[in-house]
């Protein structure tokens, strides 16, 4: 005779399955560099800086110090990290052609035997930018799309104001290549008080996006005056800054600077971690006080080969960025962008990436992907389907598991009729009640 499950044994069962379907994933997380566990080779690299440099652990914690002494030639590099001659001689070919540099934070992040490392392929350039023939400067049309001052709008009811084309570091796949000249500007006043007025004439304008280059960039009190302009418009509802410093100079998010930010709420900022080494100690603090600030904190991932075109890799990317509070917003296919080739993958790359997401972790670690439509036309989102067909009746539906299901599909009616209809249903017909 055979025994019927209890619910309970029914619900074993499934958890046990569910278990099962994380060993995939705890197996890859042991080969993948978690900067949050590489503390101590971290601090080895920062005290080979500070010797080098003749400086001291307070100079450290003092972003001025890493923008003065910003990373930027091969006999410096080669101090600090293992070269072959080969590197050194790729090095000095490529510096005379595309700008390259680096803050002693991020550098400090670097493996000094692997060029294959993450954070030295995002952070110094390879030979391969020199082989990159195809893609284009500005594959965004962004100069076709600045109606005023430094403002890029492209949709109705939000635009951005670059500030600045200045970073703490030049990452190698950046989308704004062609704005990094051989000098670092910061836009003049004139410039943004036109973007100012153009934001004062358009009431549409809800959403006000301050970046660059790096927002962050800009002096506090600039950076003050332009918030408080901004926020002294009645129409503006909310303000983002972008910024990467919480990446590559988390020294730069100070208790001076959050106690400006914190008087123009509501504000937000969008960050830009792409590995999971790149999740410090250091990241965290700065990620820490910015939330303690009441400033929200999204990711904008970009999408690139050898980094983190790995299912895997951006799982435990988003679960380290929500452990500091981070919320990933953005997965960004690769542009193509002169001199980026490299790092180019494809659309089904990315899709296995968030198919693979999808069910196995917590809604809030899966963010959007987004495919940038060429010449400014939009972002455009990417996802696999779910919604397998549509009738007037029922739909069929895909689960994260691949189970297929028929679901009602029912159009809603007036709320108002439903209700009237549903009282006279359950009214005594008149006659009855008479006859009784
Ligand atoms: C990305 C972008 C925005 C912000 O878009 P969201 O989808 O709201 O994050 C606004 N303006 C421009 C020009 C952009 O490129």
């Amino acid at each position: 005779m055979k025994e019927r499950l209890s619910n309970r044994q029914i619900s074993l069962q499934r958890a046990a399955e569910l278990s099962g379907k994380t060993g995939e994933y705890l197996e890859a997380k042991k080969c993948i560099p978690r900067g949050m566990e590489m503390q101590q080779a971290f601090d080895a690299s920062r005290k080979k800086l500070l010797a080098l440099f003749n400086a001291r652990e307070e100079d450290w914690n003092n972003w001025r110090w890493h923008m003065e002494n910003t990373i930027n030639d091969v006999d410096t590099l080669e101090k600090i990290l293992n070269l072959t001659e080969e590197d050194k001689s790729e090095l000095s070919i490529l510096s005379g052609k595309y700008r390259w540099a680096v803050s002693p934070y991020y550098a400090s992040l670097m493996d000094p035997d692997d060029v294959f490392d993450p954070i030295r392929l995002m952070g110094l350039p390879t030979i391969a930018e020199l082989a990159d023939d195809s893609g284009e400067l500005d594959p965004m049309g962004e100069e076709f799309t600045s109606p005023a001052g430094s403002i890029t709008r492209r949709y109705p009811d939000r635009l951005i104001i670059n500030v600045t084309n200045k970073c703490a570091n030049y990452c190698r796949f950046c989308q704004r290549r062609r704005n990094i000249g051989q000098v670092d500007r910061h836009r003049p006043k004139w410039l943004l008080q036109e973007s100012l007025d153009y934001i004062r004439e358009n009431p549409e304008i809800r959403d006000v996006l301050i970046t660059g280059g790096d927002s962050l960039m800009l002096e506090d009190e600039m950076l003050e005056w332009l918030i408080s302009s901004v926020r002294a418009i009645p129409h503006v509802e909310i303000i983002r800054l972008g910024s990467r410093t919480l990446v590559t100079l988390p020294q730069r998010i100070t208790p001076d600077l959050c106690s400006m930010l914190k008087k123009y709420h509501p504000i937000y900022l969008n960050t830009h971690f792409n590995h999971p080494k790149e999740i410090t100690k250091d990241a965290k603090k700065a990620a820490e006080m910015l939330s303690d600030s009441g400033i929200s904190i999204g990711n904008q991932m970009v999408l690139l080969n050898g980094i983190n075109n790995n299912k895997f890799i951006v799982q435990c990317l988003n679960h380290e960025l929500l452990k500091i509070r981070v919320r990933p917003y953005y997965i960004f296919h690769p542009k193509q962008v002169k001199g980026t080739g490299h790092f180019l993958c494809s659309v089904d790359e990315g899709m296995e990436i968030l198919e693979h997401l999808r069910g196995r972790t917590s809604g809030m670690a899966i963010p959007t992907y987004i495919i940038n439509a060429p010449g400014g036309a939009g972002k455009t989102p990417v996802l696999p389907t779910y919604l397998v067909s549509r009738g007037p009746e029922t739909v069929t539906l895909r689960t994260w598991e691949g189970k297929m299901f028929r679901y009602r599909n029912t159009p809603s009616r007036d709320i108002r009729a439903l209700v009237r209809e549903a009282r006279e249903s359950i009214k005594p017909a008149p006659e009855k009640a008479k006859a009784e």
